[in-house]
């Protein structure tokens, strides 16, 4: 299907069902993911949900333009949370890269379908920025069911863990001196005994993320995604996904609430702060755009990918000062929902300077890998 037939049928099935798409609760973690799940779950039944996904995984083909137009329909009309909406924009695409054939035809269709939610188990309370020095570990072993990974260690700020049927684990198969090369990736099943979920509340007041230990976990050999030794170039791969696709949602998130914004303080507005607000809004928007059709041409995506993250970020923090300069009263102490859901906007844009690696490690990768400016002494 083609861009423009695609945008005017969604278009025409979003105006359709609003009623059953809007969200009908406030800033409620249980409430948003039980909502998301079933607006996956209406957009893949009526087959919204399955274009731009390869057919091998459940999906109907075409380009991933008709991805980043539904993500962007879906934020910007306010029917899902972009954050938790596009954790499948970065997961899917591992698991198709990564994943045996059976196992991504199997486990994909359940993600589209808003079945399931998945994790991404990264950091860990010594490696965030330093992924490289992460040691939760998993050593072979044979058990009368076959061979397996038995995995110990811990992972921290482990998003939306506590709703997660899966873990997409990056775990320590080498020495620590290796690195890079000691690293692979496991795809976990997060009922397996040993694996324990503790939650920890945000500042904005959400448990969004989690502790997750892993205590002599099991996971069958079959389930390493790629080879052993791979799972840095999993990595690597899956936070491009995250600064593509995903970035093209949250983007449209941050035009609604600037839109919101100026329908509600329009006359407060200082307009140059605003006019500067759109322009950065703007060379977001092309940015991202350019990288999607890059995307879409097939090109693999990499370090450059660390631009629209800065921008992204500059973005996110300038809407919401904005927002709480000329709302400073409401949203510091009115309980309405409207002050509230700015209340929140604002808090959790705090966090876009280092969800998805921190501004400084963002404009470490441009200037090393971009445009050459040395290595760390
Ligand atoms: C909302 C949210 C959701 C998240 N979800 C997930 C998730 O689902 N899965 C997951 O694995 N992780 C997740 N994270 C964790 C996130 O990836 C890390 O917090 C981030 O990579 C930074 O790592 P750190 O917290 O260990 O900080 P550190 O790496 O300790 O950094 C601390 C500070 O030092 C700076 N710094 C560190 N090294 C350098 C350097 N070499 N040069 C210059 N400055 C440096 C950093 O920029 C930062 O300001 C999430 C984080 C947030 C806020």
């Amino acid at each position: 299907m083609e861009l423009e037939e695609f945008r005017s049928g969604l278009d025409q099935w979003l105006d359709e069902h609003t009623a059953d798409l809007s969200p009908d609760h406030g800033p409620d973690l249980d409430a948003e993911m039980a909502h998301l799940g079933k607006v996956k779950r209406l957009g893949y039944d009526a087959g919204w949900m399955r274009w731009g996904w390869s057919e091998r995984v459940g999906g109907l083909g075409g380009s991933p333009l008709l991805r980043g137009y539904l993500g962007e329909a879906l934020t910007s009309r306010g029917f899902v949370e972009p954050g938790l909406y596009s954790m499948t924009e970065v997961l899917a695409p591992t698991m198709i890269d990564y994943a045996s054939p059976d196992l991504a035809a199997e486990m994909v269709p359940l993600l589209l379908r808003g079945d399931e939610t998945w994790c991404q188990g990264f950091s860990e309370p010594g490696t965030g920025s330093n992924l490289a020095g992460l040691t939760c570990e998993a050593e072979p072993v044979d058990t009368p069911d076959g061979p397996h990974w038995r995995v110990n260690g811990q992972k921290v700020w482990t998003s939306l863990a506590q709703y997660a049927q899966r873990c997409v684990l990056l775990v320590r198969t080498g020495t620590v001196e290796s690195a890079h090369r000691g690293i692979s990736a496991l795809f976990v099943d997060m009922d397996t005994p040993g694996i324990a979920v503790r939650p920890i509340e945000t500042m904005h007041g959400q448990p969004e993320f989690s502790e997750v230990f892993f205590d002599d976990v099991l996971v069958p050999a079959g389930r390493m995604l790629g080879e052993i030794g791979q799972g840095w170039a999993v990595a690597m791969d899956l936070l491009p996904f995250e600064r593509s696709t995903a970035l093209w949602h949250r983007g449209a998130f941050l035009h609604r609430r600037l839109d919101d914004l100026v329908a509600q303080a329009s006359s407060s507005l200082d307009r140059r702060d605003l006019g500067r607000v759109i322009v950065d809004l703007f060379a977001l928007r092309s940015r991202s755009r350019s990288t999607l059709h890059r995307l879409d041409r097939g090109e693999r995506l990499g370090p450059e990918t660390s631009v629209d993250k800065i921008l992204l970020a500059t973005c996110e923090q300038q809407v919401f000062d904005l927002a709480a300069g000329v709302l400073a009263a409401d949203v510091a102490l009115d309980d309405d929902p409207v002050s509230e859901r700015w209340r929140t906007d604002y808090l959790y844009s705090r966090a876009a300077t280092i969800y998805g690696g921190s501004a400084e490690i963002q404009r470490n990768i441009v200037a090393r890998r971009l445009l050459d400016l040395g290595a760390d002494r």
